[in-house]
């Protein structure tokens, strides 16, 4: 009797396992159809974020770097940390500089 079940049950498992192969298979086939459409979407998403590939809002041109080379309408283009950094050491520096003088000035 327990070889007949353990039989059986390796039979269940091969069955399963041959369903399982085949779901594998037609879930891979589909995706596989699938694949260039979605990744040509994350390579076009991706791409739109980056400003050279911005279209101008007016006349619909590819921009470059963020200005357009047909009518010259500018976009607001992110910064990146760098600058960001900068532009803070700068601003800190004039508002220093600004102290310094507004205290020059009052103890005059
Ligand atoms: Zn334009």
């Amino acid at each position: 009797m327990s070889k007949q079940t353990r039989q059986q049950k390796k039979e269940e498992e091969k069955r399963i396992i041959a369903e399982m192969e085949e779901a594998l298979r037609e879930t891979k086939g589909e995706s596989g159809a699938q694949q260039p459409d979605s990744e040509e979407k994350v390579r076009k998403s991706v791409y739109a974020t980056e400003p050279e590939k911005i279209h101008c809002r007016r006349c619909k041109t590819l921009m470059e770097n963020g200005v357009c080379p047909t009518c010259g309408y500018k976009m607001y283009v992110p910064m990146d940390e760098k600058k960001r950094n900068k532009i803070r050491f700068i601003a800190a520096i004039v508002l220093v500089v600004i102290g310094v003088i507004v205290f020059a000035i009052s103890k005059m």
